[in-house]
C-alpha cells in the first residue's frame, strides 16, 4: 500500500479546525495524515460569531451533539438579520433564513404578490408573508417541523456563537480522533526544485515535512500569499470598509433569535446576542469616518456595559486570485475576506473544505498535484466569492441615505457587471437568481431586492393563470396561517435554557 498522504494544516483559528475535523472524519486514517500547527502566541481573529445555516450540516457531518455544542459555544439560534437603516433612516427589514410565500401555480411566490400590488389590492408588505420574518418579531424560536408541507416547516436557522469557543471545542473533537497539534510558529519555508512547498521550520528548530499544505494563517497568508506569491485582488472599491471596532457587552435588551446590523454615518454596527453576553461592532471605512469617532459611536451604542476594551480589526476587502496553488490551498481569511455583512466567511470556509475533500489529491502522488484538481478548485471558489460580492454590494448600492459621504459613493459608483444584471432582470420582471447550490438562496435575493426598497416593474405573466380573487384569498390564507401558528412558539429565551438544561439533567442522570 502507498504511503499515506501528510495533510499539514498551518494555523489553528475557525478555518484550521474546521478543516481539521472536517478532513478526521471523512479521510481514510491509513491513508490520510493530518497534522496541524497552530501558535499562541499569535492568536487568531477571535471574531466571527454569526453563522449561516449551512454550518449546522456542517456539524450534523461530525456527528455534533447540538445541545452540548450550544452550551460549550454559548450559542444562540439565528434565524436571520435585521437591517436597520439600510434603505434610509428608519427603515428596517430582515432578511429571513426562510421562504417568502408558496409556488402558487408553479410561479415563484414574490410574482404573485407583485401582482396584486399591480391591482391594487389591499396587500401587506413583502416581509408580512415569511414565518421566519414573523418568529423574529415576537423573539420566539422552535426547530422546523418534519411535516414539509407545513408552514412551521419553512425555515432553516443558524447560531450565533463564541468563535473562540468553537475552536476550542473542534479542537478537541478532531485531536480526538487522530489529528495530531503541534504548538509553534512557522519561521521558514522550504520549497522543492518544483516550486511546491517541501516543509516548514517552527521557531523551535523542528522541520515539517509533508505532502499537501493548507494555509490557515489569516490575513497573513503565510504560505499562499508571502511565499508561493500569489496575488490579492483589492475590492475596496465596490466595498469600502476596511476596519471594525469589536466589543462584548452584558446581556441586556432583547434576546433575538438574529442578528441585528444598524447602518450609520462611516459603515454599520453589528449585534449578535449570545448566552452569556452580546456581541458588538462597527464595520467602517477610514475613507469616511476615523477610528476614535467610530468606537466613541460603539460604547454609545451598546446595550449594556461593555466588558472588555474595543479592539480594533484592520482588514482589506478582496481575495487571492487563486486559492490553490502547487501543493498548497488556502481556506478561511487566508484566501479572502470580503466583510462581515451577512456573516458568509464561516460559510466560505465549509465551502472549501467540502470542495477540497471532493478534489483530495491522492496518495500515490505525493506533493506533485494534478492541475486538473487545482483549477476546479479555484473555478468553485471563484463563483463562490463573486456570488456573495454581489450581494454584499446591493446593500450598499441600493441606499437612498442622501447627502451621506459613505452612502452617497456607494450609491454612485459602478458595480460589477453581474450585479447589474441581476438587479435589471428583478427590476424589469421580478426574477431573482437561483442556485442549486451555495450561496444566495432565491428569497435572500427577495429580502434584500424589497427589503432595501427595489421594486419590479412587471411580473412573471405566468402569474396571471389565477385570477386575482383566488390570489387575493391565497395571499390572506397565508398571513392567517402565519399569525395563527407563531403565536404558539416558545420565547427564544426559554427555549434555549430548556434545550441546553435539558442536556445538563440528561447528564446528570448519566452519571
Ligand atoms: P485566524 O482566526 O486569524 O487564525 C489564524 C491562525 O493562524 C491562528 O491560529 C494563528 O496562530 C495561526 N498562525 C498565523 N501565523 C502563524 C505562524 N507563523 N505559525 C503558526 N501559526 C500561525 N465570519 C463569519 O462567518 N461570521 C461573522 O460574523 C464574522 N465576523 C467577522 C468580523 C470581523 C471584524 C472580521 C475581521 C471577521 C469576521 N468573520 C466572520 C470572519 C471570521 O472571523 C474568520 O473567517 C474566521 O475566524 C476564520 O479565521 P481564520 O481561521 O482564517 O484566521
Amino acid at each position: 500500500m502507498a504511503q499515506a498522504l501528510h495533510i499539514v494544516i498551518v494555523g489553528g483559528g475557525s478555518a484550521g479546525w474546521m478543516s481539521a475535523a472536517a478532513f478526521a472524519r471523512a479521510l481514510h486514517p491509513g491513508r490520510y495524515r493530518i497534522t496541524l500547527i497552530e501558535s499562541e502566541e499569535i492568536g487568531t481573529v477571535g471574531v466571527g460569531e454569526a453563522t449561516l445555516p449551512h454550518i449546522k450540516t456542517f456539524n450534523d457531518q461530525l456527528g455534533i451533539d447540538e445541545a452540548q455544542f450550544m452550551r460549550e459555544t454559548r450559542a444562540t439560534f439565528k434565524l436571520g438579520i435585521e437591517f436597520r437603516n439600510w434603505g434610509e433612516p428608519g427603515d428596517r427589514y430582515i432578511h429571513p433564513f426562510g421562504v417568502f410565500g408558496a409556488p402558487w401555480g408553479g410561479v415563484d411566490f414574490q410574482h404573485h404578490w407583485i401582482r396584486a400590488r399591480q391591482l391594487g389590492q389591499q396587500i401587506a408588505s413583502f416581509q408580512e408573508y415569511s414565518y421566519a420574518i414573523a418568529a423574529c418579531r415576537r423573539n420566539a424560536f422552535e426547530f422546523p417541523h418534519r411535516a414539509r408541507k407545513s408552514i412551521r416547516a419553512t425555515y432553516a436557522y443558524a447560531y450565533h456563537f463564541d468563535a473562540g469557543l468553537y475552536s476550542d471545542f473542534l479542537r478537541r473533537w478532531a485531536i480526538s480522533r487522530g489529528v495530531r497539534r503541534i504548538e509553534g510558529q512557522v519561521r521558514d519555508i522550504s520549497l522543492d526544485e518544483s516550486g511546491a512547498i517541501e516543509s516548514l521550520l517552527l521557531q523551535s528548530g523542528a522541520r515539517i515535512e509533508g505532502d499537501l499544505f493548507v494555509d490557515c494563517t489569516g490575513f497573513r497568508s503565510l504560505l499562499l500569499g508571502s511565499k508561493l506569491g500569489v496575488q490579492w485582488e483589492d475590492w475596496s472599491q465596490w466595498l469600502p470598509c476596511d476596519r471594525a471596532w469589536a466589543v462584548p457587552c452584558q446581556r441586556a435588551g432583547e434576546f433575538t433569535p438574529y442578528t441585528r446590523s444598524t447602518a450609520q454615518t462611516g459603515g454599520w454596527i453589528w449585534r449578535i446576542p449570545l448566552q452569556h453576553r452580546t456581541g458588538n461592532g462597527y464595520v467602517f471605512s477610514t475613507r469616511f469616518i476615523g477610528e476614535e469617532q467610530a468606537r466613541d459611536t460603539l460604547l454609545g451604542q451598546l446595550d449594556g456595559a461593555a466588558l472588555a476594551e474595543p479592539r480594533l480589526l484592520r482588514f482589506k476587502p478582496g481575495r487571492r486570485i487563486r486559492a490553490w496553488a502547487r501543493n498548497c490551498v488556502a481556506i478561511g481569511l487566508s484566501s479572502g475576506f470580503l466583510e462581515p455583512l451577512e456573516s458568509t466567511s464561516i460559510f466560505l470556509i465549509q465551502a472549501a473544505v467540502s470542495d477540497l475533500l471532493r478534489l483530495m489529491p491522492s496518495p500515490e502522488r505525493g506533493r506533485v498535484v494534478d492541475p486538473r484538481l487545482a483549477d476546479e478548485f479555484n473555478r468553485l471558489s471563484d463563483i463562490q466569492y463573486a456570488r456573495v460580492r454581489d450581494f454584499l454590494i446591493l446593500h450598499y448600492f441600493a441606499n437612498r441615505r442622501h447627502g451621506e459621504a459613505l452612502w452617497d459613493y456607494v450609491r454612485s459608483m459602478p458595480i460589477p457587471d453581474t450585479l447589474v444584471h441581476k438587479i435589471s432582470l428583478f427590476e424589469g420582471r421580478g426574477h431573482v437568481p437561483y442556485y442549486k447550490d451555495g450561496l444566495f438562496s432565491r428569497d435572500s435575493w427577495l429580502a434584500v431586492l424589497f427589503g432595501q426598497g427595489l421594486m419590479p416593474h412587471a411580473y412573471d405573466r405566468l402569474a396571471d393563470n389565477l385570477s386575482a380573487d383566488q390570489v387575493g384569498q391565497l395571499l390572506r390564507e397565508l398571513r392567517q396561517a402565519i399569525a395563527s401558528n407563531v403565536t404558539t412558539i416558545p420565547s427564544h429565551a426559554e427555549f434555549i435554557s430548556r434545550y441546553c438544561a435539558d442536556l445538563q439533567s440528561e447528564r446528570a442522570v448519566m452519571s
